[in-house]
């Protein structure tokens, strides 16, 4: 099965989810409330479990209402993993854009043939420490402070109040720069780096897994070698993983990419639980 077509129309709709949600209320229409920082549905709180974390941190105890609004986000990533990063979350889609762009100059302009970031910048060790040492020291930094400082540059959360205010007053706040930054920053020097190396979403996301959680299995005999000579699974990795022997890693977001892009059906979705 490939998941190409659904992961892109799951994209697009949480996309245009965020200028959708303030034109209903614009139109005084309120069952959906609120940015991708933190959403109320139907009277239901969900919130971006680094919203909750530093919120923790910030006032000292874990309330009713920060309890309840963990919930949803928690139980998605223990059954499905990462999904938010894989599927839904807006920056990956700009990034993936992004990423479709820097490789058309490549081979256009500078006729480099080959065709991925992620051969240049594999080394997951090193981008997860990145990226857990970030969280921490952001969390400790901005429980000593009582300020958020993680939500002044989550991505996503970023795009969502954007697209509000973009709805609401038709202009941007001086935030858009931190994303622009970031986009051109990929666009030239680091492909890729923002979902890799920094973001706290996606990094304490990681870490919400159980043995029933859904992951990428290799179904290669040799697991420390590559199983074709194509390598691409690893060529569309968002995530710069090597998904023949690295599909259980923390950094995979379950996007489906390299299951898509393996010509041989070595990968597939699977459960821990029965492996
Ligand atoms: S790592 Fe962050 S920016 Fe990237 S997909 Fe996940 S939540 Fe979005
Ligand atoms: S290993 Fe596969 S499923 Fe995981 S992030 Fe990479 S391409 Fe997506």
């Amino acid at each position: 099965m490939k998941y190409g077509r659904f992961r892109i129309a799951t994209q697009t709709v949480v996309f245009l989810l965020m200028f959708a949600i303030p034109l209903l209320n614009v139109y005084e229409l309120y069952f959906i409330t609120g940015t991708y920082y933190a959403l109320n549905v139907g009277g239901l709180g969900v919130a971006d479990p680094v919203v909750i974390l530093q919120a923790m941190f910030a006032s000292g105890q874990l309330t009713l209402p920060l309890l309840s609004a963990a919930v949803f986000p928690i139980f998605v990533a223990l059954i499905m993993g990462r999904v938010w990063c894989g599927w839904l979350c807006p920056y990956l889609f700009i990034s993936d854009r992004v990423e479709s762009l820097r490789q058309f100059i490549r081979r256009k302009v500078f006729k480099v043939d080959h065709p991925v970031a992620n051969r240049e910048v594999q080394n997951s060790f090193r981008a997860n420490f990145i990226r857990f040492s970030f969280l921490i020291t952001g969390t400790a930094f901005g429980g000593m402070l009582g300020i958020p400082v993680l939500n002044y540059i989550s991505a996503p959360g970023i795009l969502s109040t954007e697209a509000m205010i973009f709805v609401k007053e038709r202009s941007f706040s001086i935030e858009i720069l931190f994303v622009l930054g970031i986009v051109g920053l990929q666009l030239t020097l680091l492909p890729r780096f923002w979902c890799r190396m920094f973001c706290p979403t996606g990094t304490l996301l990681s870490l919400i897994r159980s043995p029933q959680t859904l992951r990428v299995d290799s179904l290669s005999k040799h697991p420390t070698t590559p199983c074709c000579k194509e390598i691409s699974c690893s060529d569309v990795c968002p995530m710069g993983l090597q998904p023949y022997r690295e599909s259980r890693d923390l950094l995979c977001a379950n996007c489906g990419q390299c299951i898509d892009a393996c010509k041989h059906d070595r990968l597939r979705f699977y459960s821990m639980g029965s492996a």
